[in-house]
């Protein structure tokens, strides 16, 4: 198959000899072509097993920025590749599949969001890491789940502030910091699902668990839980915690590190609305596979590419997360 048409599908199919151990081939490629795979805790279990790192947005993003490596494999979604492609420049990114979108990057169109802020030019522009590169590039700083609450304290409270895209997050750092943001009216198909019904009725079945939920759910799931915070908060809670069920809003591939780290621990997925299935998956992040790794390695392809000029703004206040981050020592 050509590039072409390798581009069209947004990932290579090309069949893979079934005597190949995988694993093991992937490890000679990384290591050959001096390459560094970081992966999102939201990934299927075998790619966050084979990572070098797994993670957060945020701890992605400070992986990308200090690696040494030539190539980046973003285990993740698009915006993740763009972020590390945006911090390195020069090195070559690549993700399993392109098509691996995100719901809550699709719900803030650059253009709309673009003509959002010429609106309102005496606003400081605040975005989540969950954007494109033509978003990022008309933001003043950007943020993540873990420091979203902290850096928008940074700002004097009188601050005239956007926040986008996600409306739910957004809600929840103005009742947590006591501000009356501008919010952008996006939101993520996977977290907006959570069932406050069936979450209930689970706290019924296992009264003693703690509920952790992701800022991301909606505002009645939030209230109903007893740790609000990114996947890397809920995971540190966790591990640390003296009890051992808990019942997990967000993206149940945190669910694998949970288990990984707290082997004698019971971690419920808090189910969607109305499914069948008893967990929440975000159908992007899974349409990663080792399959596809293999080949994006094997074929370095496909790669991401950001146009340069928008590249040269959107890395400013991404480096300005890093550098508050670093400060906050998060
Ligand atoms: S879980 Fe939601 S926010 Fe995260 S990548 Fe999937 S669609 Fe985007």
């Amino acid at each position: 198959m050509s590039k072409e048409e390798w581009l069209k599908k947004g990932f290579i199919d090309e069949p893979i000899d079934k005597s190949i151990d995988l694993k093991k081939a992937i490890n000679e490629l990384r290591k050959e072509k001096n390459a560094v795979i970081l992966a999102h805790y939201y990934q299927q279990g075998d790619l966050q097993d084979i990572a070098d790192y797994v993670g957060d947005s945020l701890a992605l993003a400070q992986w990308a920025a200090k690696t040494t490596a030539d190539i980046i494999v973003l285990c993740g979604v698009h915006f993740m590749g763009e972020t590390a492609k945006v911090i390195c420049p020069d090195k070559k990114v690549l993700v399993p599949d392109l098509n691996a979108g995100c719901s809550l990057a699709d719900s803030c169109p650059a253009d709309r969001f673009v003509q959002f802020v010429k609106e309102h030019s005496e606003y400081t522009v605040i975005s989540y890491v969950n954007t494109t590169a033509a978003v990022k590039a008309v933001t003043d700083i950007v943020v993540t789940s873990t420091n979203a609450c902290q850096i928008v304290e940074s700002f004097p409270k009188d601050e005239k502030i956007i926040f986008g895209p996600d409306r739910n997050l957004g809600n929840y750092i103005n009742s947590i910091t006591n501000r009356n943001m501008l919010l952008w009216d996006g939101a993520c198909h996977v977290h907006e699902q959570f069932s406050v019904e069936k979450i209930v009725e689970l706290k019924k079945q296992y009264p003693n668990a703690v509920i952790l939920a992701h800022p991301e759910c909606k505002s009645v799931v939030l209230k109903l839980a007893d740790v609000v915070g990114s996947t890397a908060t809920l995971l540190k809670y966790a591990v640390k915690s003296d009890k051992n069920e808990f019942i997990v809003a967000t993206e149940s591939g945190i669910i694998h590190e949970m288990r990984k780290q707290c082997p004698q621990k019971t971690f419920i997925p808090a189910p969607p609305n109305d499914s069948t299935c008893a967990c929440n998956e975000c159908n992007f992040m899974r349409l990663n596979t080792l399959e596809k790794l293999y080949n994006c390695l094997k074929y370095e392809f496909p790669t991401i590419e950001v146009d340069e000029k928008i590249a040269k703004e959107a890395v400013k206040p991404i480096k300005k997360m890093l550098e508050i981050s670093r400060r906050l020592g998060l």
